[in-house]
C-alpha cells in the first residue's frame, strides 16, 4: 500500500477548508493533513491542529505564531507554526507536500498558488481570483511546471468531469461548441431591480443553496462569483468569452454543462455541497466517498433554466468586458470588486454601488498588458487606489 498523500490547505479555517478536511479525515489511508493555514480566526486553527497534528501551520503575525506554537507545544502537538505570506508560500511548495488545497479567498491567495504551481504539486483551485487576475501568467506556470491544475469551482470542476481527457487539444478539436456555465441566480434573483439598493449584508449572505464565506456569497448575490467564473474558465479550458454561456439555473443541481458540435449536451448533475468536487479533485482520476448523500431527484422534481438579466446584474456584463479587453482588465475588475465587497460588507456603500465601483474603475485606469507578474501587481494596486479614492470623494 502507498504512503498517504501529504496534504497542505491553503485557508483552512474558511469554508472550502473545512470541507477539505472534513472528506480528507474520511480517508485517513489515502490522506495526512501537512499543513493548516489561516489569517484571523486563530482559535479555529489551534483547534484544527489540535485534530489534525499538521506538520506546519501559519498565521498572518509572527506574534500570533509564537502563541500559537507555544499552545500547541504544551498541549503535545509538534506543530511548526510559521507566519506570513513567506510562510505560506513555504508550505505550498514545501517538498514532502503533495497536494495543495488552494482556498485562501482574494488577491492574498495568488503568490501561495504560483508558488504550489511552480512546484509541481497537485494544486486543486478554489480561490478562482488568483487565477483571473494573472490568467496568462497563471496557465504559462503550469506548463512550465510538473504540477496538475484541478478545479474545485462547482462549475469548473463539472465541465472538467464533461470534458475528454485530452480536452487541452483545444475545445474545437474535441468537437466541444459551447461551455453552459450555470448559476443559481443568488439570494436576489426575483428581487425587484428598484430594491436592490437597500439589499443588507444579510440578505447578501444568505445564499439560498450554497453555504460560503462572506466574500464569495456577496459575489453570488451580485452575479460577479458568475463573470469571475467566466473568466475562469476562459484561463481553464482554453476557451473565448463568446464560448461561455451563462445560465441562470435556480435549483443547482446541474453544475454546468458542455455542448458538443453533435448536439449532445454533457452535464454533471450533484446536491450542492463542495465536498463533492473537492472530493473528485483530490482522488482523480479515482473516485471516493465524499460524505454527499446521493441526489435524490425524484425528492428535487424539476429542474429550471432561465436567461441572466444583466440590467438586474451588472457585474456579469463588467466581468465579460473585461474578459474581452485582456491583459490587467481582469485583475482591474477583481480588485475593484473586493474593495467594493469589503466596503459593502462594511456598510459602507450600498449593494448597488459594488457595480458602480467597479465600472468606475475600469473606466479610469487605461489598463494594458499583463506581461509579469509585477504587471498584476500593479494594476491590483492602482484598482484599489481608485476604488479607495471612490469612497473617500463620496464620503464613505
Ligand atoms: P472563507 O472566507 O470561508 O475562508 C477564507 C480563508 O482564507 C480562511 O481560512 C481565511 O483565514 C483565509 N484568508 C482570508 N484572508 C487571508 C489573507 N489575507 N491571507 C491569508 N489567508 C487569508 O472563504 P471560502 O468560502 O472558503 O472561499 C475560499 C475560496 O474558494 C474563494 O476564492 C472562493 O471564491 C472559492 N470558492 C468557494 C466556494 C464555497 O462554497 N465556499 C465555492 C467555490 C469557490
Ligand atoms: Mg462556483
Amino acid at each position: 500500500m502507498e504512503a498517504p498523500l501529504q496534504v497542505t490547505v491553503l485557508g483552512a479555517t474558511g469554508s472550502i477548508g473545512l470541507s477539505t478536511l472534513d472528506v480528507v479525515a474520511r480517508h485517513p489511508d489515502r490522506y495526512r493533513v501537512f499543513a493548516l493555514t489561516g489569517h484571523s480566526r486563530l482559535e479555529e486553527l489551534r483547534a484544527l491542529c489540535l485534530i489534525h497534528r499538521p506538520r506546519y501551520a501559519v498565521v498572518a503575525e509572527p506574534e500570533a505564531a509564537g502563541l500559537l506554537q507555544e499552545q500547541l507545544a504544551g498541549a503535545g502537538v509538534e506543530t511548526r507554526v510559521l507566519a506570513g505570506e513567506g510562510g505560506l508560500c513555504e508550505v505550498a511548495a514545501h517538498p514532502d507536500a503533495d497536494v495543495v488545497m488552494a482556498a485562501i479567498v482574494g488577491a492574498a491567495g495568488l503568490r501561495p498558488t504560483l508558488s504550489a504551481v511552480q512546484a509541481g504539486k497537485r494544486v486543486l483551485l478554489a480561490n478562482k481570483e488568483a487565477l483571473v487576475m494573472s490568467g496568462a501568467l497563471f496557465m504559462q506556470a503550469l506548463r512550465d511546471s510538473s504540477a496538475t491544475l484541478l478545479p474545485i469551482d462547482s462549475e469548473h470542476n463539472a465541465i472538467f468531469q464533461c470534458l475528454p481527457a485530452d480536452y487541452a487539444r483545444g475545445l474545437a478539436s474535441v468537437g466541444v461548441r459551447r461551455i453552459l456555465l450555470t448559476a443559481s441566480g443568488g439570494p436576489f434573483r426575483q428581487t425587484p431591480t428598484e430594491q436592490l439598493h437597500q439589499v443588507t449584508p444579510e440578505q447578501a449572505c444568505a445564499h439560498p443553496n450554497w453555504s460560503m464565506g462572506r466574500k464569495i456569497s456577496v459575489d453570488s448575490a451580485s452575479m460577479m462569483n458568475k463573470g469571475l467564473e467566466l473568466i475562469e474558465a476562459c484561463w481553464l479550458f482554453d476557451a473565448h468569452p463568446d464560448q461561455v454561456e451563462v445560465v441562470i439555473h435556480p435549483q443547482s443541481v446541474i453544475h454546468s454543462m458542455v455542448d458538443y458540435q453533435d448536439g449532445s449536451v454533457l452535464a454533471q448533475l450533484g446536491n450542492p455541497d463542495m465536498r463533492t468536487p473537492i472530493a473528485h479533485a483530490l482522488a482523480w482520476p479515482a473516485r471516493i466517498d465524499s460524505g454527499v448523500s446521493p441526489l435524490d431527484l425524484l425528492h428535487i422534481g424539476q429542474l429550471q433554466f432561465q436567461a441572466p438579466d444583466d440590467e438586474r446584474f451588472p457585474c456579469l456584463r463588467l466581468a465579460r468586458q473585461a474578459a474581452l479587453a485582456g491583459g490587467v482588465a481582469p485583475a482591474l475588475l477583481n480588485a475593484a470588486n473586493e474593495v467594493a465587497v469589503d466596503a459593502f460588507l462594511d456598510r459602507h456603500i450600498r449593494f448597488t454601488e459594488i457595480a458602480t465601483i467597479i465600472a468606475d474603475v475600469l473606466g479610469a485606469d487605461p489598463g494594458g498588458p499583463a506581461a509579469s507578474l509585477e504587471d498584476v501587481l500593479a494594476a491590483d494596486a492602482r484598482a484599489r487606489a481608485l476604488a479607495r479614492t471612490w469612497l473617500s470623494r463620496h464620503g464613505r
